[in-house]
Protein backbone atom coordinates (compact mmCIF):
# COMPACT_ATOMS: atom_id res chain seq x y z
CA UNK A 1 0.00 0.00 0.00
CA UNK A 2 1.48 3.83 -1.41
CA UNK A 3 2.02 6.22 1.27
CA UNK A 4 -1.05 8.29 -0.34
CA UNK A 5 -3.60 5.18 0.58
CA UNK A 6 -2.73 5.09 4.02
CA UNK A 7 -3.59 8.64 4.90
CA UNK A 8 -7.10 7.58 3.59
CA UNK A 9 -7.30 4.18 5.91
CA UNK A 10 -8.54 4.42 8.82
CA UNK A 11 -6.93 1.64 11.52
CA UNK A 12 -8.97 2.19 14.07
CA UNK A 13 -12.61 3.99 14.52
CA UNK A 14 -13.62 4.80 18.21
CA UNK A 15 -15.75 6.85 20.10
CA UNK A 16 -13.82 9.28 21.64
CA UNK A 17 -16.31 11.01 24.15
CA UNK A 18 -20.28 11.33 24.52
CA UNK A 19 -20.64 13.23 20.84
CA UNK A 20 -17.11 12.50 19.47
CA UNK A 21 -15.81 9.91 16.79
CA UNK A 22 -12.37 9.46 16.36
CA UNK A 23 -10.62 8.07 13.34
CA UNK A 24 -6.92 6.74 13.46
CA UNK A 25 -5.53 6.67 9.95
CA UNK A 26 -2.86 4.24 9.04
CA UNK A 27 -0.41 7.31 8.66
CA UNK A 28 -0.54 7.47 12.34
CA UNK A 29 -2.78 10.75 12.54
CA UNK A 30 -5.82 10.69 14.48
CA UNK A 31 -9.10 12.66 13.66
CA UNK A 32 -11.81 14.31 15.78
CA UNK A 33 -14.97 14.65 15.07
CA UNK A 34 -18.10 16.20 16.38
CA UNK A 35 -20.80 13.37 15.35
CA UNK A 36 -23.62 16.12 14.43
CA UNK A 37 -21.07 17.71 12.00
CA UNK A 38 -20.66 14.09 10.72
CA UNK A 39 -24.39 13.75 10.51
CA UNK A 40 -24.28 17.57 8.60
CA UNK A 41 -21.63 17.17 6.21
CA UNK A 42 -23.91 14.19 5.13
CA UNK A 43 -23.97 13.91 1.33
CA UNK A 44 -26.33 11.44 0.22
CA UNK A 45 -28.68 12.18 -2.74
CA UNK A 46 -31.46 12.83 0.06
CA UNK A 47 -29.15 15.57 1.73
CA UNK A 48 -27.91 17.09 -1.61
CA UNK A 49 -29.12 17.17 -4.95
CA UNK A 50 -26.71 14.97 -6.78
CA UNK A 51 -27.13 17.17 -9.90
CA UNK A 52 -27.00 20.63 -8.86
CA UNK A 53 -24.82 20.62 -5.29
CA UNK A 54 -27.43 22.09 -3.81
CA UNK A 55 -28.28 21.05 0.24
CA UNK A 56 -31.52 19.80 1.47
CA UNK A 57 -30.52 19.42 4.58
CA UNK A 58 -31.69 21.78 7.44
CA UNK A 59 -29.66 21.66 10.08
CA UNK A 60 -32.39 23.00 12.30
CA UNK A 61 -34.16 19.48 11.60
CA UNK A 62 -31.10 17.80 13.14
CA UNK A 63 -31.32 17.06 16.84
CA UNK A 64 -28.35 18.52 18.88
CA UNK A 65 -27.66 15.59 20.17
CA UNK A 66 -28.19 13.23 17.06
CA UNK A 67 -25.48 10.06 17.59
CA UNK A 68 -24.50 6.96 15.27
CA UNK A 69 -26.66 3.85 16.48
CA UNK A 70 -24.32 1.60 13.85
CA UNK A 71 -21.44 2.73 11.77
CA UNK A 72 -20.07 -0.03 9.18
CA UNK A 73 -17.87 -0.15 6.99
CA UNK A 74 -18.70 -0.15 2.55
CA UNK A 75 -16.04 -1.81 1.05
CA UNK A 76 -12.74 -0.88 1.74
CA UNK A 77 -13.71 3.15 1.16
CA UNK A 78 -16.40 4.41 3.15
CA UNK A 79 -18.30 4.13 6.17
CA UNK A 80 -22.33 3.79 6.15
CA UNK A 81 -23.40 5.40 9.60
CA UNK A 82 -26.95 4.55 10.66
CA UNK A 83 -27.95 7.50 12.70
CA UNK A 84 -30.61 8.60 15.55
CA UNK A 85 -32.59 10.93 13.86
CA UNK A 86 -33.61 7.95 11.42
CA UNK A 87 -30.93 8.74 8.63
CA UNK A 88 -29.13 6.11 7.31
CA UNK A 89 -28.31 6.12 3.52
CA UNK A 90 -25.28 8.02 4.63
CA UNK A 91 -22.42 7.20 2.78
CA UNK A 92 -18.83 8.57 4.14
CA UNK A 93 -15.86 7.89 1.51
CA UNK A 94 -12.03 7.77 3.35
CA UNK A 95 -11.33 10.75 1.58
CA UNK A 96 -14.39 12.94 2.44
CA UNK A 97 -13.68 12.18 6.07
CA UNK A 98 -9.84 12.64 6.15
CA UNK A 99 -10.66 16.08 3.64
CA UNK A 100 -13.05 17.16 6.26
CA UNK A 101 -10.98 16.97 9.37
CA UNK A 102 -9.51 20.58 9.24
CA UNK A 103 -6.66 19.60 11.73
ZN1 LIG B 1 -27.91 12.05 3.87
Amino acid sequence: MSDENAAFTPTQIRQAGPAQLAITWQDGHESVYAVRDLRLACGCAICVDEWTGEEHLDPACVPEDVRPLKIESVGRYALQIQWSDGHDTGIYPFRRLRALDAG
